[in-house]
């Protein structure tokens, strides 16, 4: 069932077992298998249904997700907080507000290390990876069915155009959300504010605004911790690796490419498709102190795991939204001198193992590739797990320290960012969440 917050009217309460913020893959994958489970399930989520074109919700994305990017961001991408989609010139459309979140424009992708492993190309010091699209039919999870259904259909309590104002807690215990809708006339305004109240709430809001709301409402912060840690996959997309003499055969370069022997785009019937990548082995990074990265078989861009800073943080911003007065985000994304190691040891790596192959290759500066850095869409950190409440935020339930009822979904909870592109983790953390939840509650 799926109603608009505008209907609901102001002053009344929504009453349910647990309430899930947020309708990106964190939140619908907690929702559905918790309403499997027999859970009444409330899902709120801040902005509406993408309708015919995802680009709808834009005003509400620009009047809610805007405030301050600074560090890195001052100078490579100011408009990080509310970039577009369409027409923009790099691929580092940010985040979404709108129902189905992040997904509604995400590119699909994960490890995968099942397939084709003995005939992919092995370089020294190098794992192999392959990568696969999950196909169009499901990429929104706000559109896409689960046993037959979307989210919609099922007996979820869908509530768009729902935006999270505050989380009332008192005692280490979350009494209810303060909640609001909007109209989006020509001058956008509050239209009505309710309250929700549940035996659980889930926060799923994507790693920036997850800090933000946790923030806006002096939860779970009482070491400081909240906001901190931003991480990402920074990628810059010039040619940084330039193959200067060929080390692949064209059949192990066209398998890299994702390609059939035939040189025809390979996928399956249901149209997933792979792609191939080399990443140092864990006894390499452990041997040189460095975080992950990606070389693609034929050069070009850089992509690699950024080191946990805890100067790269989220806070709140000295101005505020139009539309509910709230203090906006103040991100700042800031490297660290082990980022540039990883640049420069593993650049050398690369190096080595394509001359051992007699190919060679040549690199950019690390000063050339860190001004061309964008974030790159996967936003990780700000809410880390942590057994220490002085070192992180959750614990390994996701359960937020301080508070008894309280939980956080999404890669905000990751301690490091690893290489691998965030979602698969996100669901698999999300669904454990559910099994957790279904326990507690129906003991
Ligand atoms: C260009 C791009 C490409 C990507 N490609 C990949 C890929 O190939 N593979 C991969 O694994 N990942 C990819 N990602 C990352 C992926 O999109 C995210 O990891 C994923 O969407 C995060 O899910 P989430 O549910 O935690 O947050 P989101 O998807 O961001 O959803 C958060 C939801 O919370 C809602 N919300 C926010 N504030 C409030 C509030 N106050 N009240 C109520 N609701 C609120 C938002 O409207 C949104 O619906 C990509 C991202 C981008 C930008």
């Amino acid at each position: 069932m799926i109603r608009n917050g505008k209907d609901i009217s102001s002053g009344s309460v929504v009453s349910t077992q647990v309430c899930i913020i947020g309708s990106g893959p964190a939140g619908i994958t907690a929702a559905w298998c918790l309403q499997k489970a027999g859970i009444k399930v409330t899902l709120i989520e801040g902005s509406r249904d993408y309708g015919t074109a995802w680009k709808e919700s834009w005003p509400d994305k620009v009047l809610l997700y805007n405030g301050v990017a600074d560090g890195l961001f001052a100078t490579n991408e100011p408009e990080f907080l509310i970039l577009p989609y369409v027409g923009h010139t790099s691929p580092a459309w940010e985040r979404e507000r709108v129902f189905g979140g992040t997904s509604a424009h995400w590119g699909g992708q994960s490890h995968w290390a099942g397939i084709l492993q003995a005939e992919v190309p092995h370089l020294a010091g190098f794992d192999t990876e392959m990568y696969q699209f999950v196909g169009p039919n499901y990429r929104n999870f706000a559109t896409r069915t689960f046993d037959g259904k979307t989210i919609g259909e099922s007996p979820v309590d869908v509530i768009l155009n729902a935006s999270l104002l505050n989380i009332d807690h008192t005692n280490g215990i979350v009494k209810g959300l303060r909640v609001a809708s909007m109209d989006v006339g020509s001058s956008p305004r509050k239209a009505t504010e309710f309250k929700v109240q549940a035996d659980v709430y889930v926060l799923a809001c994507g790693a920036v605004a997850n800090a933000h709301q946790l923030l806006l409402s002096n939860a779970g912060n009482e070491h400081d911790q909240v906001g901190r840690y931003f991480m990402c996959h920074p990628l810059a997309q010039g040619s940084i690796v330039r193959i200067t003499k060929p080390y692949l055969s064209n059949a192990q370069s066209r398998l890299m490419n994702g390609q059939t022997p035939n040189g025809d785009p390979w996928h399956d019937e249901n149209r997933v498709g792979v792609t191939g990548r080399f990443s140092p082995d864990a006894e390499q990074q452990k041997k040189l102190g460095i975080g992950s990265c990606w070389f693609w078989s034929g050069g070009g861009q850089y992509y690699f795991e950024m080191a946990p800073n805890p100067d790269s943080r989220v806070r709140l911003a000295d101005t505020h939204d139009p539309v509910f007065g709230q203090q906006q985000t103040r991100i700042t994304w800031e490297l660290t001198p082990l980022d540039e190691t990883t640049y420069n040891q593993s650049t050398q790596l690369f190096k080595a193992a394509v001359n051992h192959l007699n190919g060679d290759v040549s690199f950019q500066s690390w000063a050339s590739v860190k001004s061309q850095l964008v974030d790159n869409g996967h936003h990780i950190g700000t809410t880390r797990m942590s057994s220490d409440p002085t070192k992180g935020v959750v614990d390994a339930n996701l359960k937020v320290h301080s508070l008894d009822n309280l939980y956080v979904a999404g890669s905000s909870v990751f301690a490091t960012a690893g290489i691998s592109n965030p979602t698969f983790t996100i669901i698999t953390l999300s669904i454990r969440l559910a099994e957790h939840l279904s326990k507690t509650l129906g003991s």
